[in-house]
């Protein structure tokens, strides 16, 4: 027989280990707020949809659905595909479950795996974890605004300093005649375009304006903006959206690179960044979204259903986080660590166990553990503040050994009276100075 192999995460996907839960804890109970405070309903999906859902919405000519997508056939010869994003599944159970017959808008929310076949790198994962919030019923640019808040409260909350990259893509109406002077003016200047520009020339010129390759930097800083070429309902759009943002103090850029990479949407787009300029970049970008009026007709809804929604990406959250040094909650620290010696002593520790737990303290154990010096190394290692130990003398005795793990100090205490002493013991710990004397809290 051959060596066994040793397995590994599959390329680009990533173990969430005990050590990191922490953050995912931390950011899935903000947005579970924030959810709760703009009154957002959360929704779950299933981790795969039809790949035609996301070739009609996403669009054949994005990146994404071009080489990004996880697409199989299954066993019923069904085509199939690992959920790139969550907008297109959201809105597909939008018309599939009537939702348009509640009162609208609609606020749903939700937070997940993604995934997509891309070049992992720092920040850049095959299998990544997104927020995502939508609002589904309202053309009004008031919730546009509202979206943006709220994709900017949530890099706030966090603890950093983040700016909002605002544009404006047009409409179906007013985009044509823009994309029509876009390509003169790239017509023109195509032989200084990069490679991969020269090929979406052809497919998707507007995507051009978000490249990064070098040589295309000149051509798109001088190239026409959509914001100068908007219809009067697309422009009185932008500006009541850019008043809201002023009224709620959310700062914002005026960016006319920011066209995002998908076909479905129109109007307000934008994209959450780093306040620092070196810090900016696509790479950075901790999240993105935009208005997508035509997307519910689009893949079979009522016509005039306008929505609007945002994006973020959770590991990339998580990196700034690292990156700043910034404090999130820890887990609580642990009280008790109950240790036992001797067969009848272990049985008697379950049953405490039970009562400990129960009357509220955080407690942990070493059942399974033998010798004494075993278990109080254990609970060294947790960071108890106090060992109960329990052996066949005390089990004799009715008693109980308290053991305070920093001083060392070790006390027998009456059986019966373990929580309150635990209790009077715990607060001890937890005791304040007041006029540089120590004084215990009632
Ligand atoms: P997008 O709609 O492509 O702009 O994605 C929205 C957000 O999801 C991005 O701003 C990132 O924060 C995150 N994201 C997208 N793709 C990846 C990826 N491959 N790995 C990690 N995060 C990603």
């Amino acid at each position: 027989m051959g060596k066994t192999k040793n397995f590994q995460t599959v390329k680009g996907m990533k173990d969430i280990l005990p050590d990191e839960q922490k953050y995912w804890k931390y950011i899935y109970g903000l947005v579970d707020n924030l959810a709760r405070e703009y009154g957002f309903s959360r929704i779950d999906l299933p981790l795969v949809e039809d790949t035609s859902l996301y070739s009609r919405s996403v669009g054949t000519s994005s990146e994404i659905v071009e080489k990004e997508m996880y697409s199989f056939t299954d066993k019923g010869d069904s085509n199939i595909s690992m959920r790139p994003e969550f907008t297109a599944g959201i809105v597909r159970s939008y018309i599939e479950h009537g939702m348009l017959d509640k009162p609208q808008p609609l606020k749903l929310y939700t937070t997940g795996p993604c995934f997509r076949y891309d070049r992992p790198q720092s920040g850049r994962y095959r299998q990544f974890h997104q927020i995502n919030f939508e609002i589904i019923g309202e053309a009004d640019p008031i919730t546009d605004a509202q979206i943006i808040q709220i994709a900017f409260k949530i890099n706030q909350l966090v603890g950093l300093d983040v700016v909002m990259q605002v544009n404006s893509i047009g409409c179906k109406d007013c985009r044509p005649d823009y994309e029509k002077v876009l390509k003169d003016y790239l017509k023109k200047h195509r032989s200084k375009l990069s490679e991969i520009s020269k090929k979406r020339f052809i497919k998707n010129p507007l995507r051009i304006l978000d490249s990064k390759e070098k040589e295309d930097q000149e051509v798109i800083d001088n190239a026409p903006q959509q914001v100068d070429h908007l219809c009067d309902g697309c422009k009185n759009h932008f500006i009541q959206v850019l008043e809201y943002l002023d009224e709620i103090e959310v700062p914002y850029a005026l960016n006319p690179r920011i066209v995002r990479g998908l076909d479905y949407y129109s109007r307000t787009t934008f994209e959450i960044t780093p306040a620092s300029d070196e810090e900016q970049g696509r790479q950075s970008a901790l999240g993105g979204g935009g208005r997508y009026d035509d997307l519910v007709e689009l893949i079979g809804g009522r016509p005039d259903t306008p929505a609007v929604g945002f994006a973020s990406g959770i590991e990339r959250l998580i990196l700034q986080i690292k990156s700043k040094d910034l404090k999130v909650p820890s887990d609580p620290e642990v009280d008790v660590f109950l240790a036992q010696l001797g067969i009848e002593a272990r049985k008697k520790a379950l049953v405490l166990f039970e009562e400990l737990k129960d009357a509220g303290f955080n407690i942990r154990e070493g059942f399974s553990k033998k010798g004494l010096k075993n278990q109080l190394e254990l609970a060294d290692k947790l960071n108890a503040k106090l060992s109960l130990i329990l052996g066949q003398k005390e089990i004799l005795d009715g008693t109980i050994m308290v053991r305070d793990m920093e001083g060392g100090i070790q006390e027998v205490i009456d059986y019966k009276k373990i929580i309150p002493e635990l209790e009077k013991r715990l607060k001890k710990v937890e005791t304040i100075v007041v006029n540089d004397k120590i004084k215990e809290e009632k």
